[in-house]
C-alpha cells in the first residue's frame, strides 16, 4: 500500500469546461485514481479551479462585474460539470480560500529567505494624466514580432508571443487612448538558473515518463532564466513582504500561486478531514511522506509548469538548490514522481474554440448523452499518447458498436436469460475447458488492465478489458445457452449462465475505474447491493479561515469495489435488466454538426 497522490491540472475559471478540456487530464487522472485505490492505495487526488490573473480581470471588466463574482460564476460551473463526469476528486477547491493565500505567501517567504526570490527593476508603465500604474492588459499596441496591431502589454493574441508591454510599437491605454510613459518599477523574480542542476539531477532519476516530456523537460534546463512571479495587478495573492502586502497595484503572478494549489489543496483536505496534519502522508519528504508516490496530470501545453518550476519551487522550499538554504516550515516537500501529460484532442477536425464555436461544452454533452459514454470516448480513442480528433461519427460508431453492442449486450443477454430461466443466479454443475478457460480469461485481466493503468497506458488498458467481454460474448454464442431447454440439459444451462454472470462480473470490476455510472448499475442487475464505484458530491462548505463559503466537490472512496474477481453466490434473485446504456440514432450525427456550424 503506497500513498498515491493524483494532482490534477486546474481549470481556469473563465468559463465552461469543454470536452477537450475534460479528455485529457480529467478523465484519464480520475480513472488512474479509481483503479489505484480499488487496488489498496490511499489515493489522495485534489484539484480546484484557478482563478487569478489578467484574463479573469479583463474578462470581469467587460462584463462589468468583479474579478470576483465572475471566478465565483465559473467555479460553479466547472464543479458542476467535473461532478456530472463523476470524477472522484478528495477535494476539488479554488484558489480564493484564504487557506491556499497563506501556504502561497509561505513558500514566497522560505523562497525569499533562502535566496531564491531577487528583486529586479524593470519598467513599468503610468498614465501620464492620472499618475496610476497601467496594469499590462491595458496597453494595447503593435507586435513587434508580428506586427498584430491589437496586441496586449502582456502577450499577442495574433502570434501568441509572451510582451512586455515596453515592446508594443505605438503603445497605448486602453482606457483613454493616452500614450503611457514607462517607469521603473520593482518585481520580484525566481532565480531559476539556481535549480538548473538540483532539477536535472531529480530528472535524470526518473523512470516510465513518457520520452517526450523527458526530452522536452531536460531541453528546458539549457536555457533557464529568472523568471517574474509579481505582476502590476490588482486581482491576486498580496506580496508577503513588509513594504509590499499592503500595496493594492502589485501581486503574486497567476502561474506562481496555481502551481502551488497541489500543496494548498491537500492541506485544506486535511483539515477538513480533523487531522490536520494527513496531507503530510502524502507530501512530507522525510517524515510520513517519504515513500509517497505523487503523479501529476496536464495537457501538454504546461509540462514545463510541472516538470521544471514546480519542482524549482518545492526544492527551494525544502532549500535544495544552488544557494541552500533551510526548509520552511511545512518541512522538505516531495518532487513529483511522475508528470503525465497528454496531447490535444481536436473537434472535426478544428482546434477547439469557444469563440469561433467549435466547441462542445461538458453540461451540453452531459445533457444529451450520458457520462459513461464520453468516458467510454476518452478511454478508447482520447489523446493519450497522440493529438486526437473527436468526431460525431465516430462517437456514434464507437458508442453503439462497442459500447451497447458488445459490453450493453453481453450484460443484457447474460443476465436476461438467466432471470428468465432461473430466477436467479444458477448454481455451477460441472466445469467444462471451454468455462475454465473463459473463467481464467476475465481472471488474468485484473493483472493486465490493472498494470496498464498504473503505467497510464489506459487506452490499451480498456483495450484488454474490452476483450475479456468480447470472450465472453463468443463463448455464449459458442454454448448456446438458450438452446439447452430439456430437462437433462438444465444443468449445462445453468452452468453456462454461471460461468457468463462470473465473467459479466469480473469484467465489469476491470471497467469500473472508466464507467463507474454504469459499473455500478451493472452491480446492481447482478444483484449487489450498496456502493460498487463510490461518487462525488457537490458540497458548499464555510471557508477555513473566515472567507466566503464555496462549493467543493468531495467524496468517500474508502467503500467500493476492490480489484479482485468476486465470486457470485448462487441462489441470488435476479431480475430481467434494464439497458445500461443507450443506443444512438444516426440522425444525432447531422444534428450536432448542424449546431456546431451555428
Ligand atoms: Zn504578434
Amino acid at each position: 500500500m503506497s500513498h498515491v497522490l493524483a494532482a490534477v491540472a486546474w481549470p481556469y475559471a473563465n468559463g465552461p469546461r469543454h470536452i477537450g478540456h475534460v479528455s485529457g487530464f480529467g478523465v484519464p487522472s480520475d480513472v488512474f485514481s479509481r483503479y489505484m485505490r480499488m487496488a489498496g492505495h490511499d489515493v489522495l487526488m485534489v484539484s480546484g479551479t484557478d482563478e487569478h490573473g489578467t484574463p479573469i480581470q479583463v474578462q470581469a471588466d467587460a462584463e462589468g462585474v468583479t474579478a470576483r463574482e465572475l471566478a465565483d460564476r465559473y467555479n460553479r460551473v466547472i464543479v458542476e460539470d467535473l461532478h456530472g463526469l463523476g470524477l472522484s476528486y478528495d477535494l476539488f477547491t479554488r484558489t480564493t480560500t484564504r487557506n491556499h493565500y497563506a501556504v502561497v505567501q509561505e513558500l514566497f517567504t522560505a523562497l525569499e529567505r533562502n535566496g531564491y526570490i531577487v528583486k529586479r527593476t524593470t519598467l513599468g508603465a503610468r498614465s501620464p494624466s492620472t499618475g496610476r500604474t497601467l496594469p499590462d492588459r491595458y496597453i494595447e499596441g503593435t507586435c513587434p514580432i508580428c506586427g498584430y496591431d491589437s496586441a496586449r502589454g502582456d502577450q499577442c493574441d495574433n502570434c501568441g508571443n509572451q510582451l512586455d508591454p515596453e515592446q508594443l510599437i505605438n503603445p497605448r491605454s486602453k482606457i483613454n487612448g493616452e500614450t503611457p510613459e514607462f517607469v521603473e518599477t520593482e518585481h520580484f523574480f525566481l532565480d531559476l538558473p539556481a535549480f538548473a542542476e538540483a532539477i536535472g539531477n531529480w530528472l535524470d532519476q526518473r523512470e516510465n515518463w513518457r520520452p517526450n516530456v523527458l526530452k522536452f523537460s531536460r531541453n528546458l534546463l539549457d536555457d533557464l532564466q529568472p523568471r517574474a512571479i509579481t505582476r502590476d495587478l490588482e486581482w491576486g495573492v498580496p506580496i508577503p513582504l513588509d513594504g509590499w502586502r499592503d500595496r493594492n497595484d502589485k501581486r503574486i503572478y497567476v502561474w506562481f500561486d496555481a502551481v502551488i494549489g497541489y500543496l494548498s489543496a491537500s492541506i485544506e483536505w486535511a483539515r477538513r478531514s480533523g487531522e490536520p496534519e494527513a496531507w503530510r502522508k502524502w507530501w512530507s519528504a522525510d517524515g510520513d511522506g517519504k515513500d509517497a508516490l505523487g503523479y501529476y496530470f496536464m495537457g501538454k501545453d504546461n509540462i514545463v509548469f510541472h516538470s521544471v518550476i514546480w519542482p524549482a519551487l518545492l526544492l527551494g522550499y525544502s532549500g535544495e538548490g544552488d544557494k541552500g538554504g533551510d526548509p520552511g516550515e511545512l518541512g522538505r516537500l516531495n518532487l513529483p514522481t511522475e508528470v503525465v501529460s497528454s496531447e490535444f484532442l481536436t473537434m472535426e477536425g478544428k482546434k477547439f474554440s469557444s469563440s469561433r464555436r467549435v466547441v462542445i461544452y461538458v453540461r451540453d454533452f452531459l445533457e444529451r448523452y450520458d457520462a459513461d459514454a464520453l468516458r467510454y470516448f476518452i478511454a478508447v480513442a482520447g489523446p493519450e499518447s497522440n493529438d486526437t480528433d473527436f468526431t460525431w461519427a465516430e462517437f456514434v460508431r464507437r458508442n453503439n458498436d462497442e459500447l451497447v453492442a458488445g459490453w450493453g449486450n453481453l450484460v443484457n443477454r447474460s443476465i436476461s436469460l438467466a432471470a428468465k430461466n432461473f430466477g436467479a443466479i444458477p448454481a455451477v454443475s460441472e466445469l467444462t475447458p471451454e468455462d475454465e478457460a473463459l473463467l481464467a480469461v476475465a481472471r488474468t485481466g485484473f493483472a493486465t488492465v490493472g498494470e496498464l493503468i498504473g503505467k497510464h497506458r489506459q487506452k490499451a488498458a480498456i483495450g484488454e478489458a474490452m476483450k475479456v467481454v468480447a470472450e465472453a460474448n463468443k463463448y455464449l454464442s459458442d454454448q448456446a445457452p438458450w438452446k439447452l431447454k430439456s430437462e437433462e440439459q438444465k444443468p449445462r444451462q445453468g452452468t453456462v449462465l454461471a460461468v457468463a454472470l462470473q465473467v459479466v462480473s469480473d469484467a465489469n470490476t476491470l471497467l469500473t475505474p472508466f464507467l463507474p455510472h454504469s459499473a455500478q448499475k451493472v452491480f446492481e442487475l447482478l444483484g449487489g447491493e450498496g456502493v460498487h464505484a463510490p461518487m462525488p458530491s457537490i458540497e458548499q462548505v464555510d471557508d477555513l479561515d473566515g472567507g466566503p463559503s464555496y462549493p467543493v466537490l468531495t467524496g468517500d472512496y474508502t467503500i467500493g469495489a476492490r480489484w479482485e474477481s468476486v465470486p457470485l453466490v448462487a441462489g441470488t434473485p435476479l431480475a430481467a435488466p434494464k439497458p445500461v446504456f443507450r443506443k444512438l440514432e444516426p440522425s444525432v450525427i447531422e444534428e450536432e454538426l448542424a449546431r456546431l456550424a451555428g
